[in-house]
């Protein structure tokens, strides 16, 4: 019911060279069962466009400002994202969260403005090592999905990834009955707030060193509908094998 997905987060990486990556990714994934979503550098969205017009690869910003437009120097909109390519943005990953001080209610205004100009919302939670070792993974998790997520969220409009930060870049995985835990919490928290079908039309991914070598493990565990994948997106041939395990 719940089209897998596998997402790329490029983070601050790839210059025009990196176009052809993206093309090859797109010939190695044609016959993926899994929608294959690429979030590049904002600099990078039209000419991936361009290149990917006849593909099934889609794209997708790394943040967006709330507003619509206005004295933002820097900042880019969801409508800009839109008109450059993308179908879904990114908002509120830990690394935004941490470098700058990004909110719950800062991410939830984002999704909204996101929501507003057609873009699909891959909102991110996920506890740091110290919450972890406090056993307050739940506690963080679930105040981090009601505080980021609009009210009037779907299936449509919004896909919630887990990222534990302590996994993120570090090699480090949670084990699958860690993964199982938040994944079915974060199932049952979008069950009481929206309704169960509305609910389980939203997608839960999991991020942090997903690989290929452990993608089928992660990919095995109930309510995890895909992965959001940093460091093992950029190159083709890591990323390939990864949406085949979808
Ligand atoms: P990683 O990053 O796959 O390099 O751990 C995941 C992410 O930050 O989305």
């Amino acid at each position: 019911m719940r089209r897998k997905l596998a997402a790329g987060n490029w983070k601050m990486n790839g210059t025009a060279a990196a176009l052809d990556e993206l093309a090859a990714l797109a010939e190695a994934t044609r016959e993926a069962r899994a929608e294959v979503l690429i979030c590049p550098p904002a600099t990078l969205l039209s000419r991936a466009a361009d290149r990917l017009s006849a593909s099934h690869v889609t794209l997708g910003g790394q943040d967006c400002h709330a507003a619509t437009s206005g004295a933002h120097t820097g900042d880019v909109s969801a409508e800009m994202l839109r008109d450059a390519g993308a179908s879904a943005v990114i908002l509120g990953h830990s690394e935004r969260r941490a470098d700058h001080g990004e909110t719950d209610a800062e991410v939830r205004a984002k999704a909204e403005a996101a929501t507003a100009a057609g873009l699909t919302a891959v909102i991110c939670v996920g506890e740091t090592l110290e919450d972890r070792e406090n056993g307050k993974t739940l506690d963080v998790v679930r105040s981090q999905l009601d505080g980021s997520l609009p009210d009037g969220s779907t299936g449509d409009t919004v896909v919630v990834a887990y990222e534990p930060v302590w996994a993120i870049g570090t090699g480090k995985v949670p084990t699958v009955a860690q993964i199982a835990e938040v994944h079915n919490d974060l199932r049952n928290s979008l069950i009481q707030r929206f309704g169960g079908e509305t609910a389980n039309a939203i997608r839960l991914l999991y991020g942090g060193s997903v690989k290929a070598s452990n993608a089928d493990d992660i990919f095995a565990v109930a309510h995890v509908d895909g992965a959001l994948v940093g460091g093992a997106s950029l190159k083709a041939a890591d990323f390939a094998p990864i949406t085949a395990a979808l």
